[in-house]
């Protein structure tokens, strides 16, 4: 089976699968979106209203300043999967919780696998956590952290979170500035 094959088969199976606790009132399941052969993985925090919505991650402002953020390190759809550490909307936009990101976390870990990206570019400090769980996004932003996990071996550059950027000019002048050095790394990767 293929890639996009063993995706589609998972994405059903996490459709039907009634214990995940935000599914309740959340929307449509956001899986995740792009090419299921990239070598780059992105994985940002849950989805908001308008991925809810249309159940496409970053699809709305965050996603359209994710966007301008790729497009400084060179970075198309084709290059690229996109998902997030949990797939259905908080109620709220609120916080994953712990037991949420951990019934999540066996279908991102399975994503992980199928795709088998040789970068995970995290997105905010709940997906640099998965990774990382000690580290502090003011100290390692922008930095490439070689990382083994069951065997599989990756680079995980955290990023700020876009909402971040759009809230703070201190720090999008710090994330362009890491995505811009991102195109660099990812030459030598
Ligand atoms: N923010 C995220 O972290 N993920 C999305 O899919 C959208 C906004």
């Amino acid at each position: 089976m293929n890639n996009y094959k063993e995706l589609h088969k998972l994405k059903d199976q996490m459709e039907k699968d009634n214990s995940l606790p935000l599914k309740k009132d959340a929307g449509k399941l956001v899986f995740g979106s792009g090419n299921t052969e990239a070598k780059i993985l992105a994985i940002g925090e849950g989805p908001g209203a308008k991925e809810a919505e249309t159940g496409l991650p970053f699809v709305g402002q965050d996603g359209k300043m994710l966007d301008k953020l790729l497009i400084l390190a060179g970075i198309e759809t084709k290059d690229i999967f996109i998902t997030n550490i949990v797939h259905h909307r908080p109620p709220e936009n609120r916080d994953p919780l712990p037991n949420e990101i951990q019934a999540y976390g066996k279908y991102l870990d399975k994503i992980i696998e199928i795709v088998d990206p040789k970068v995970i570019i995290t997105l905010g400090r709940f997906s640099m956590n998965k990774f990382l769980p000690d580290a502090k996004i003011s100290e390692v932003h922008g930095k490439k952290i070689e990382v083994s996990v069951d065997g599989r071996h990756f680079a995980v550059i955290p990023m700020y979170h876009p909402a971040a950027s759009l809230r703070n000019g201190k720090i999008l002048e710090a994330e362009k500035a890491d995505f811009i050095k991102l195109k660099d790394m990812l030459q030598s990767i």
